[in-house]
């Protein structure tokens, strides 16, 4: 920690509301973000451009949007209390339930009163003789706040596809990401879905009941493992909930935020037998988590021999649930495992051996066009009433780059970063005292069960400001020389691992220009909390505080 004194105090322009913080986002982060901010006594601004609450809930309301987490695991752990009072009803609890969860939460902690729906923050800037952000969002709102915090989301600008004539289309358009609060009927409807990450592997089965014919435009195969979704047994909601302060701890403690028991042999150093009996148990078992098939083996993830063992197993029971060989050829990827984003599907082969569904090879003949009545590839001409992309996302910087962050100097926080994010743990950047990224760049973030790592920045953010407000600390901020060394960090713990070589939003690629950068940290969310931990309690190690 460096100590310096600075003059300050300075009114921010007249018509600005001072308030202590504002927080961008009324997601999972933003309100409990507001929740602790309240309880420490601060004043506070929660900005929201969603027309409810609930951030990546609100917006994912495509048929089939679950979680791929378990309920019992993915939710809020600061209130025993409403930890023992809800009530889940499946394993991976759909869209809607968890949207009405957080609106629970939201009366509960009587949140409400401090979000404005519908409002899109456009700017922060920081005033340096102020040493305070100045807010203002496109329905004209301008706050000048002590504290600046970004919970944004890490998968919340969606992007669409690179090809001309979108605007175009007569017939209905949906991105994944951005579904509209009604509820859509396809039935007897021609429909397009583009896309085959976690979005295109949910909403295409159910569209496929719905639709008179469907047709799938896929780029790359993705690995899909099923998801076993069932009704949640109260007997395991039960136990979870006598035991849930160890179950957090173990979360916390785990590499991905959800325990999993070590692995401790490499995939190579067992039989194929032994191998394949691991994998089915996986496949086959109905409570198996998202990262099961991941975490067996020590080398699923750092080795690629090992790594096809497991790539394999899943390309065969492709094989085996899709009737038409060359449609099972197609569907069955030849890249590496797990280091794109896992996927869980329920019936998604399985929907490929309808009549009424197509599949498209869109690497092959990629897509050139939007028309008004469909699509076009380099071969063929298609009709659709409707086209749903589910092309995912500029994600972990792309909603932050949405606003025009500028700290100290005007220095303008999209062009530090164009070379790829640079960061202090993910959680704040030099040159931008008092602001922070909840889940940013730099930490586990997408990398492990959200809910894990939202709340630990959220009570990191939360000590932070309590010791700043104690100490007469007026602004915090990262040192370049630790955010160097931490982002350099994250890129060599990147490349110890398989992630890199394989083409993903993990790394940007799915944006054209965007740097090509390991986004998020695979260091482990039980180091990465220890590592965080140790920087608070060594006084804000390679943070400047300011009196
Ligand atoms: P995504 O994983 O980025 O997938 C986008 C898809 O669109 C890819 O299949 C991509 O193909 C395809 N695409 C893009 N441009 C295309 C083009 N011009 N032609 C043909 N195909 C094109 O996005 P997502 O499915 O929305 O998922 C993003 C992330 O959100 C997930 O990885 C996950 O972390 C999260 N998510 C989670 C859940 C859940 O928890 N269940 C559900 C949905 C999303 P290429 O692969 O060839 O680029």
């Amino acid at each position: 920690m460096t100590t310096t004194s600075q003059h300050s105090g300075i009114p921010t322009g007249k018509e600005a509301r001072e308030i202590d913080a504002v927080v961008v986002g009324a997601g999972l982060a933003g309100l409990h973000m507001l929740h602790k901010l309240r309880e420490l006594g601060l004043s506070v601004q929660v900005y929201e451009a969603g027309g409810g609450l609930g951030g990546t809930w609100y917006w994912n309301r495509y048929p089939g949007a679950r979680v791929d987490v378990k309920s019992m695991y993915y939710n809020y752990s600061f209130d025993p209390e409403l930890e023992q009072e809800w009530e889940w009803t499946e394993k991976l609890p759909p869209q809607p339930e968890l949207l009405r969860y957080i609106n629970h939460v939201a009366d509960r902690f009587d949140l409400r009163k401090d979000v404005q729906l519908r409002t899109r923050v456009t700017s922060a800037v920081y005033d340096d003789a102020a040493a305070r952000w100045r807010i203002t969002t496109d329905r004209g709102d301008a706050v000048s706040a002590r504290f600046a915090i970004m919970a944004t989301g890490c998968l919340s600008a969606p992007k669409m596809v690179e090809i001309p004539g979108i605007e175009t289309f007569r017939g209905r358009s949906f991105h994944t990401g951005n579904w509209p609060e009604q509820d859509v009927d396809f039935t007897g409807r021609r429909v397009a879905v583009i896309g085959t990450g976690s979005s295109g592997v949910q909403v295409i089965p159910l569209v496929a009941e719905a639709a008179a014919a469907l047709t799938v435009f896929q780029r790359t195969a993705n690995y899909v493992l099923p998801a076993g979704n069932h009704a949640i047994d109260p007997e395991f909601q039960r136990d979870i909930k006598s035991r849930y302060r160890e179950v957090r701890k173990a979360n916390r403690e785990s590499s991905f935020g959800i325990a999993r028991p070590v692995a401790t042999t490499g995939a190579l150093e067992v039989s194929e037998d032994e191998r394949n009996a691991f994998y089915r148990s996986v496949w086959e078992d109905k409570d198996s988590e998202l990262v099961s098939m991941l975490t067996g083996y020590t080398d699923t993830l750092t080795d690629e021999v090992a790594n096809e063992t497991a790539a394999q197993f899943i390309r065969d029971r492709i094989a085996e649930i899709v009737s038409d060989p060359a449609v099972a050829r197609l569907l069955q990827p030849s890249g590496l495992f797990g280091v794109k984003r896992p996927v869980l599907g329920t019936n998604y082969y399985e929907t490929y051996n309808r009549d009424d569904v197509r599949l498209v090879d869109a690497a092959a003949t990629p897509l050139t066009a939007v028309t008004a009545s469909g699509l076009e590839t380099t071969h063929e001409s298609f009709e659709f009433d409707d086209i749903i992309y589910a092309t995912g996302y500029d994600a972990m910087t792309g909603a932050l780059a949405a606003i025009d962050i500028r700290g100290r100097g005007g220095a303008s926080l999209r062009e530090k970063w164009a070379d790829g994010p640079v960061t202090y743990l993910g959680l704040a950047v030099a040159g931008f005292p008092n602001l922070f990224t909840i889940t940013g760049p730099g930490s586990p973030s997408v990398l492990s069960n959200m809910a894990v790592s939202i709340e630990q920045h959220v009570d990191w953010i939360t000590d932070a400001i309590e010791v700043m407000r104690s100490a007469g600390v007026t602004t915090m901020e990262a040192e370049s020389d630790a955010e160097q060394e931490w982002t350099r960090h994250v890129g060599e713990a990147g490349d110890m691992t398989l992630y890199p070589k394989v083409d993903s939003w993990y790394v940007g690629s799915n944006v054209p220009g965007k740097p090509r950068v390991m986004y998020a940290y695979i260091g482990g969310v039980g180091a990465y909390r220890e590592k965080c931990d140790q920087v608070a309690a060594d006084g804000y190690d390679g943070f400047t505080l300011t009196q």
